[in-house]
């Protein structure tokens, strides 16, 4: 190797476009949201399921339904050059998790509650709040019929902006009935837009006789009035449909959930009916749902299942991250609880066996390592110490050698009041677990669970 000439300069490869990574310091904001999420959905009996990433491109299509954005432009689907299968990387994670339920016969004891987390993949034009790969996290109840389960759903939510501090989400409710109802009102939809047809869009155009329903939730302002005084599909809602509204809204009510009634919130997947929802906020500009979801009691049919009644939503992570720095604190938590400082061949070895009792003990440890500069000075060692966000330094040079100790500095108190000890070498774990868990005042940022 080291004979070959190097090449005049090497081109770097960068990530695909729409297609972010998440760097270490995002990833405390990453994992708050993912334990918080986590703990709220167990702590509904709800329990996690984990589907491919890649499934049989039939499969959405036959989901999604033909005419969404979704199938129509934005799958990433490929031909698997070992066999011809036809293949697609996961767009939304409803269509997998009912394949699975199906397919493994979880709903044979009785109805489930699931939950997941993921990466996802639409072909759309990436900006603020909108990627090739994103992350959803998502939850589905399945074998349940009545309003509660809507209700608890839309209550874990809201929950969970609670513990996350996120205060500026509301909730917009629907009810888009059955398809009896929506063929009704798909009637008198497509008579009064056709009245209007000259001022539509070109996509509205296109949609006007393969699915009008979603021409009512475009955000071109200059269809707003249009759209806004067509017949709403909640004035074809039968006595049942009804019902099952009222009982949704009523539990939301009783619980001090508020919501508006948006009727023209229809979402963008066909497998719905009845309860639609979203949550939205108005801080992240054109891309504020955070979260969607409704009813799709026909999906588990549509796939050669038993017919199941189903409910879920699903979060759009990367948008609830972005919140979660604008609601404040983002300041990173400490690397460790212990920087080893250490000089010379005996010292080091010592370093590494505290460094393993440390961690026995429970604390988070990180042992100075070497770089192409070398091991560096005592001095740059204890910056690095700093710089880490440790409580304490232990610090081993020879004369902690030749006298069995190490020192102990406390690295987070007061300037000028940053006590050092010298400690046997066998007391130094208890010293420190002594310490740390004794100050309670001492700035000790980094969490143990
Ligand atoms: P939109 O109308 O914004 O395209 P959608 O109806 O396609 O949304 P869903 O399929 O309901 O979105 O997905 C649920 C959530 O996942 C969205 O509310 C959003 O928070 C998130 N999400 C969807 N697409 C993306 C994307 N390309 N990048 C980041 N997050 C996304
Ligand atoms: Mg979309």
């Amino acid at each position: 190797m080291s004979e070959q000439k190097k090449p005049e300069k090497v081109e770097k490869i960068t990530a695909v476009k729409g297609m972010p990574d998440i760097l270490p310091a995002d990833a405390h904001l990453w994992e708050i949201f993912e334990n918080t999420a986590q703990s709220i959905l167990q702590s509904y009996g709800y329990q996690n399921i984990r589907t491919p990433i890649v499934e049989e491109t039939r499969l959405f299509a036959r989901a999604i339904g033909a005419v969404t954005d979704i199938v129509e432009k934005e799958m990433y689907s490929f031909e698997d050059s070992m066999n011809g299968d036809l293949l697609t990387l996961r767009p939304e994670g409803t269509a997998g998790v009912v394949r699975a339920v199906i397919e493994h016969n979880l709903v044979y004891e009785g109805p489930k509650r699931l939950w997941y987390k993921g990466q996802m993949f639409r072909h759309e034009r990436p900006q603020r709040g909108r990627y090739r790969q994103f992350h959803q996290f998502g939850a589905e109840a399945v074998g349940f019929t009545g309003p509660d389960i809507d209700a608890e759903l839309i209550m874990l939510c809201r929950r969970l902006w609670d513990d996350l501090g996120l205060e500026n989400i509301r909730l917009e409710l629907n009810s888009i009935g059955d398809a009896a109802e929506r063929a009704r009102h798909r009637v008198d939809l497509i008579a009064y837009l056709e009245k209007h047809e000259e001022s539509l869009d070109a996509e509205a155009k296109r949609r006007l006789h393969t699915n009008p329903l979603r021409i009512l939730d475009t955000k071109n302002p200059a269809l707003q009035d249009i759209v806004n005084n067509a017949p709403k599909l909640l004035d074809y809602l039968g006595e049942e449909s009804l019902a099952h509204f009222n009982g949704v809204k009523n539990l939301l009510d009783r619980n001090a959930v508020q919501f508006t009634v948006n009727p023209r919130l229809v979402r963008g997947i066909d497998y719905y009916n009845r309860t639609v929802f979203e949550w939205v906020t108005d801080e992240l500009g054109a891309q504020g749902t955070v979260c969607a979801g409704g009813r799709y009691d026909p999906l588990v049919e549509t796939f050669g299942g038993k017919p199941t009644p189903a409910v879920g939503f699903a979060m759009g992570i990367e948008r609830l991250i972005e919140l979660m720095k604008s609601a404040g604190d983002t300041a990173a938590p400490a690397q460790c609880d212990v920087y080893l400082v250490h000089q010379g061949e005996e010292a080091q070895l010592q370093a590494f066996i505290l460094g393993e009792r440390i961690r026995d003990a429970g604390l988070d440890v990180i042992l100075h390592c070497a770089t192409s500069a070398g091991t560096g000075s005592f001095k740059s060692q204890m910056k690095k110490a700093d710089g880490s966000g440790a409580s304490f330094a232990i610090i081993i040079g020879d004369d902690e050698v030749a006298n069995n100790t190490a020192s102990v500095k406390a690295l987070r108190g007061e300037e000028g009041e940053q006590q050092q000890a010298v400690v046997p070498f066998e007391e130094v774990v208890d010293y420190l677990v002594h310490e740390i868990t004794c100050d309670h005042d001492h700035d000790h940022t980094h969490h143990h669970h």
